[in-house]
């Protein structure tokens, strides 16, 4: 093994690592409006004036508003893995916080098995690794596993069934 690489988030300041990451936002403390990325000048709610904003950590679960499959990479600044894999990208709704934040989704999950309101959890994964370090992005984990893909192996297996 040669010498472990620093492990360091893409985006510092967005994200919190460890087992129970968490997206660092900020919240109006006059009408608890949330905001990611954080927003450290006024609150951004037209019928609130205030300029107090408080950094929180944003909900950890939430339920996906909508997901799809990119099939290029991203353009700059985000760098993307090389040789370069198609993942999912997903929009959660957050928990307790009236947001919804985009993220790729764990590699393995199948986008047919994102259907809107799916669980999932903050997680982090390798964004990809360079010479000074491993970076990190958040990324969601359904939290558990959906019961569409048996459905579809059984359909599968009878159209190929009826054309033998
Ligand atoms: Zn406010």
């Amino acid at each position: 093994m040669s010498d472990p690489k620093p492990v360091k988030p893409v985006v510092e300041g967005w994200f919190t690592a460890g087992a129970k990451p968490a997206l660092i936002g900020t919240r109006c403390a006059v009408c608890s409006s949330a905001f990611f990325p954080r927003e450290d000048l006024f609150c951004r709610n037209p019928h609130c004036d205030s300029t107090q904003l408080d950094q929180v950590e944003l909900s950890r679960t939430g339920t996906i508003w909508a997901a799809t499959q990119n099939f290029y990479p991203p353009p700059p600044p985000y760098i993307a893995p090389d040789p370069f894999e198609p993942y999912i990208l997903a929009a959660v709704t957050l928990d307790d916080d009236g947001l919804v934040v985009m993220g790729p989704v764990r590699r393995g999950a199948a986008v047919e098995q994102l259907c809107a309101g799916t669980r999932v959890e903050l997680s982090t994964g390798i964004a990809y690794e360079d010479d000074d370090a491993t970076w990190l992005m958040w990324e969601w984990a359904p939290i558990e596993a959906p019961s569409v893909v048996a459905a579809n192996v059984t359909t599968d297996e009878t159209e190929g069934s009826a054309l033998r």
